[in-house]
């Protein structure tokens, strides 16, 4: 056995042995005479250093010397050991003798002795425990031994205290546990109300089960206790009986388990699960405590964009800071959690005036504006806000979330950060959820019937004004809608994968038209919009390629337009895939330009050979400072630039005096279907297209 091993394994056992003296030790003079039989027991090592002679008969030994030299960890079980060393520990820590009844085996037959223990130092270091027998019981009954015994041995701690709450008794478990100073039963909890809540209970009953922090001589910990009203057997008075276990472990596993269960392993937000507990609490003291409360429902804008592009490491730190950033915008009096993807919803309690919840809403905005660095991208988090008051935009847990989701989508739609739940927003929605849906529907099926077309739409040289070449731009021709945009139809093929098949089609059908107009001797480059789900496959390259050859088109009449967002994944990737389209000899286009993240070092950093600004900036007067910047910037890092949009003649004016080198807009042409462009081009291909003309 271990402990056995380790008692034969300590070096110290011969040296003490040797070094008591009990002919000389003072104590031992002063025990010879005690009649009751007592020996001092080394309880280290597991040996006994002194008998008196009555002690010597009770343990059927010769001399002391037998007693000493006898190997008694061989004949004693682990509980024995461990009971002993916790008694020596108690007498010496309390300083205090403890009466135990116990049934010993001395000359093998069965004796049932009241043993007293007290503490008995040798030396400074070293010691040891007198151990005394006080009395012998002849007629204990067979139960009232196993009692004794189980008493002694149960791991459950057993304590009974008086009507003043004074410590009357405890078994070896509780003793264990307990203080020295826990001499009364306030004193054993932590919680100084605990005593009160147990003394209203057992007024009322004759028993109370608990579950209560209490000190321990290992530091505070949860015991399950049951405490009853009792007698005391010795003086007949009102007692408490306190039987107790410890439940510190099984309450920590329990709370992890409430934790994984109701926390966002990412962010450390509560979940949807405890979110939906917490209005559950809500609506239902509403009545009771005329409750009111708002549920802001945020959700970040092109975060799909983001984790796709960037990967989802990058979109699983961005998540963290904004819940970090949520908490910190919103006060003490409102939950924050997140629902899953990028769905966060704010319970703000007792709040529906509107102006605080505006202040509020600005106020996460804010929080929010700040670019956060993630790796060596700066990424700016634009969240939409949609807020809805309880009881007076809905009364149910759904109806609340569904109304604040409308009012996130409308504030989406408006780009206006945050937007107020009204009843008209929902019928509108649901008209373009059901379109959504539709058209996800109908997707499926408009490849294979041929309802796609593609548009193309006339770039004019600000030098030559001739048509320097088109963009092909796809329209649906829905069998019941009539012609549907691609605005409304690019990012459901986008979530549902099906834009690889549709950007195929639409690379083939581009090529072969450019190709087909060249044969007819319209020398016209055409650009093709390549999606971000596209541009983030492996297939791309080989599906350009096969394009090109194929229809045998050159790959200097073809431009390629990706947009920012699509450059802010793995850089060295992007790097390679635009360098090989480069290198067949296709023209790269930044479309958009301005209206994402308007970094200028990408222009530098990647092999781009036009770049496209955005019409805002011709719509926006103020901005022309910065377009301006833009043409100049393009110049100086050899890239053309065309400009969209183009409507009006004082926007040509200004494009052609400011040194940009394409326009393209409505003010020259809308797209066209390709017998018009054609027509448009056999027009004007060689000459100035009429708008300039007409200058
Ligand atoms: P984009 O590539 O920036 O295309 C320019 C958009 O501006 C076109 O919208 C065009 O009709 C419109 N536009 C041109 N001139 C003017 C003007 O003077 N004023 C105004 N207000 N608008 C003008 P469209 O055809 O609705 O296409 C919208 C977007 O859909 C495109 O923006 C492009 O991102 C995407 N798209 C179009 N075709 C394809 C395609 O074949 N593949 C992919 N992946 N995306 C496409
Ligand atoms: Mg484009
Ligand atoms: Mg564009």
């Amino acid at each position: 056995m271990k402990f056995t091993a380790q008692l034969r394994n300590c070096h110290r056992c011969v040296a003490i042995l040797t070094d008591f003296d009990y002919t000389t030790h003072p104590g031992i003079q002063a025990l010879k005479h005690v009649r009751n039989p007592l020996c001092i027991f080394d309880v280290d090592h597991f040996k006994v250093l002194w008998a008196n002679q009555a002690g010597l008969a009770f343990w059927h030994a010769d001399s002391i010397e037998h007693l000493r030299e006898r190997e008694i960890e061989q004949h004693v079980t682990e509980p024995i050991v461990k009971r002993l060393q916790q008694l020596q520990t108690d007498c010496f820590e309390q300083d205090i003798s403890l009466t135990e009844l116990w049934t010993i085996f001395p000359g093998g037959a069965s004796r049932t002795v009241e043993h007293s223990f007290s503490p008995f130092p040798i030396g400074d270091e070293t010691r040891a425990l007198l151990i005394e027998v006080v009395n012998e019981i002849f007629d204990a009954s067979s139960d009232t031994l196993r009692s004794t015994a189980a008493l002694l041995h149960t791991s459950a701690m057993i304590s009974l205290y008086d009507a003043d709450h004074s410590l009357i008794y405890c078994n070896p478990a509780a003793r264990e546990s307990l203080h020295s100073r826990c001499t009364t039963l306030p004193q054993r909890f932590i919680n100084d109300a605990d005593i009160y809540i147990i003394e209203e209970a057992l007024e009322l009953a004759e028993c109370y089960t608990t579950e209560l922090e209490v000190n321990t001589t290992t530091g505070p910990r949860w015991h399950e206790m049951t405490l009853q009203k009792s007698v005391d057997p010795v003086s007949g008075q009102p007692s408490i009986l306190v039987s107790a276990v410890d439940a510190t472990e099984r309450r920590q596993a329990q709370q992890t388990a409430y934790k994984l269960a109701y926390t966002d392993s990412l962010t450390g937000l509560p979940n949807r699960a405890a979110l939906t507990i917490y209005l559950d609490e809500l609506l239902s003291i509403a009545d009771e405590e005329q409750n009111e409360f708002s549920l802001f429902f945020l959700d970040l804008d092109r975060f799909k964009i983001i984790n796709d592009s960037l990967g989802h490491s990058i979109g699983d730190q961005l998540l963290i800071e904004v819940a970090h950033r949520l908490k910190q915008a919103v006060g003490g009096n409102s939950m924050a959690s997140r629902l899953g993807g990028d769905e966060f919803v704010l319970i703000m309690n007792r709040v529906t005036d509107t102006a605080e919840l505006k202040n509020a809403a600005e106020k996460i905005l804010k929080a929010m504006a700040e670019p956060v660095m993630l790796g060596n991208q700066k990424l700016r988090i634009l969240p939409s806000i949609g807020i809805c008051r309880f009881p007076f935009d809905g009364e149910t847990i759904a109806s609340l979330m569904e109304n604040a989701d409308a009012a996130m989508y409308m504030a989406k739609a408006r780009q206006c950060g945050y937007c107020f739940f009204d009843k008209q927003m929902t019928i509108t929605l649901s008209a373009t959820i059901k379109d959504k849906l539709g058209l996800e529907n109908d997707l499926v099926y408009a490849i294979r019937n041929h309802e796609f077309e593609l548009y193309y739409q006339p770039k004019i040289s600000c030098r030559t004004g001739h048509v320097s070449g088109v963009e092909a731009l796809i329209r649906w021709n829905h069998p019941t809608r009539g012609l549907v945009p691609p605005d409304s139809f690019i990012t459901i093929a986008e979530e549902t994968g099906q834009i690889l098949e549709l950007g195929n089609w639409v690379l083939d059908q581009s090529m072969r038209q450019q190709k087909l107009w060249q044969e007819a001797g319209l020398l016209v480059p055409v650009s093709i919009n390549i999606s971000a789900h596209q541009f983030n496959t492996d297939d791309l390259m080989m599906n350009v390629s096969e394009c090109l050859v194929r229809n045998s088109c050159d790959p200097a009449m073809i431009e390629l337009e990706i947009t920012e967002s699509m450059l802010l994944g793995d850089a060295d990737r992007i790097h390679q895939t635009l360098q090989q389209l480069s290198a067949m000899g296709i023209q790269l286009t930044l479309d958009d330009f301005g209206t994402g993240y308007s970094n200028l070092a990408y222009l530098q950093k990647y092999p781009l050979d036009i770049l496209k600004i955005d019409r805002a900036f011709l719509v926006d007067q103020k901005r022309s400072m910065l377009m301006e910047t833009i043409l100049n910037m393009g110049k100086v890092l050899g890239l053309k630039v065309v400009a969209e949009g183009v409507e009006v003649r004082s926007q040509v004016d200004w494009l052609i005096n400011h040194g940009c080198d394409q326009m393209q807009g409505f003010y020259f042409s809308e797209p066209l279907p390709v017998h018009q462009v054609t027509h448009y081009l056999e027009k004007h291909c060689g000459g100035a297209a009429p708008a300039i003309k007409a200058a």
